[in-house]
């Protein structure tokens, strides 16, 4: 049985590097027929914030990323508590009292003997007494698992055979000294009861996951099979970190990019399958293979979005657009024309707007200080709407009778005095949509 999650914290809005966590581990869940779950990880009270966490439902139902179960960390405090007691009762928690800046300190002098900056277990060896009297003097520990010190192995679904020596990580604090469970044992005990047989996240948690394997099976879990994906770089190779901030997906979503352009491009970057455009997401699952991605920083340039975005809106039908397109005032019997005449010459829906003001207001003309009077004589010969797939056939036999231009000289000044554009869609299907006559 495949069980992915996804395992937000609600302390900010969803970007592009999330999402490639989210979609991995939706995909793996639907190519298994099997479950996805949404886990809002919001053990820390004072970061989360309810209006994130809808946020970040909201982001996933526009991509269509629908989860068939909720979970929320903050419910399950009891659970975390029971689990510290199996560990403390097996022998693999213990109490800490350093202050920060005294592991600043430790970590500092390791440097600087050219060791590496991993925990020295000094509270291990504190006696019962000392622990009374350091409790007393500065108030509840903080609890750090005591990690078995040997080779952490697994065979990652990304970057293949892995092993790191325990004893080159620092016991991880899993409970802190004001009694708030951390995420590492938080994580472990939900993906042990929600019966996880799949994690992928990024690559900067492949430490924890080798603590959190020994913590799995310290509590008696089964390990899920991990895969880490690569950071996410600029198209230069850039860090994105500082960017992330404008590359959230609401933020994509209000530039106009479609959900199924976002997916197609992220279920295949960093892979060496190349980028396709896919219609549907059983087309989307269809084609993933989670082995198929490498362990090289994945180059992400958004501005591969936008093509992809106008070939699929390209081949929608209005019934797809039809909301949007009413919203714009479009009437109802001239929808289906518009459409089809302006998804082939929009990047975005947002594009439909300025089409659809042109048509209703009239453009700005374009006249060459030549055409002036060509284009003056012309208008002239026009009558006023509403006007039909024949007006421009007929108007333009008609200006050519009366001046003798012809050809491009006679089409493209009248294109441009029209829609004040030199490229558009062809001026037949434009005039039966202008709502205004055209003027100088
Ligand atoms: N809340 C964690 C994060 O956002 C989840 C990591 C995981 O997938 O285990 O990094």
């Amino acid at each position: 049985m495949t069980t992915t999650r996804f395992a937000p914290s609600p302390t900010g809005y969803l970007h592009i590097g999330n999402l490639r966590t989210a979609l991995f581990n939706y995909l793996i869940a639907r190519k298994g027929q099997g479950s996805f779950i949404l886990r809002i990880d919001d053990t820390d009270a004072e970061r989360s914030k309810p209006e994130y966490e809808e946020a970040i439902k909201e982001d996933l139902n526009w991509l269509g990323l629908h989860w068939d179960r909720l979970e929320r960390q903050s419910t399950r405090l009891d659970r975390y508590e029971a689990a510290a007691d199996q560990l403390r009762a097996a022998g693999r928690l213990y109490e800490c009292f350093e202050t920060p800046t005294e592991l600043d300190l430790k970590r500092k002098k390791q440097l600087n003997m050219g060791r590496p900056p991993v925990y020295d277990r000094s509270a291990l060896a504190l006696s019962d007494a000392e622990r009374d009297r350091l409790r007393a003097e500065r108030g509840p520990g903080h609890w750090r698992f005591k990690l078995d010190q040997e080779r952490i192995e697994w065979d990652d679904g990304i970057l293949g055979p892995l092993s790191i020596d325990a004893a080159s990580v620092s016991d991880p604090v899993l409970i802190r000294g004001d009694g708030q469970f951390l995420y590492t044992l938080a994580s472990v005990c939900d993906d042990i009861d929600h019966g996880i047989s799949d994690v992928v996240r990024g690559s900067d948690h492949v430490t924890n996951t080798a603590t959190q394997i020994q913590i799995i099976r310290a509590l008696g879990g089964k390990v899920p099979r991990f895969a880490h994906h690569s950071l996410l770089t600029g198209p230069q190779g850039e860090a994105l970190s500082k960017r992330l901030g404008t590359l959230s997906l609401r933020d994509l979503r209000a530039r106009g990019v479609e959900p199924m352009a976002l997916l197609s491009l992220m279920a295949r970057l960093g892979s060496s399958d190349p980028v396709e455009l896919r219609r549907s997401m059983e087309e989307l699952v269809e084609g993933f293979d989670i082995s198929r991605f490498g362990a090289a920083p994945t180059r992400f340039d958004e501005q591969d979005l936008f093509p992809l975005t106008a070939r699929y809106l390209q081949s929608l039908p209005l019934s797809s657009v039809a909301d949007r397109v009413r919203a714009l005032g479009v009437p109802d019997d001239l929808a289906e024309h518009f459409w089809n005449v302006v998804r082939d010459n929009i990047t975005t829906l947002n594009d439909m707007d300025e089409w659809w003001a042109l048509f209703r207001d009239g453009a700005q003309a374009l006249v060459d200080e030549e055409d002036r009077d060509f284009v003056e004589q012309a208008f002239a010969l026009l009558p006023d709407p509403p006007y039909d797939e024949t007006t421009w056939a007929s108007w333009t036999a008609a200006v050519k009778e009366k001046t003798g231009r012809k050809g491009r000289g006679l089409f493209m000044p009248l294109r441009k005095a029209v829609t004040g554009r030199e490229r558009g869609p062809e001026m037949a299907d434009v005039m039966p949509l202008l709502q205004k006559k055209p003027t100088l």
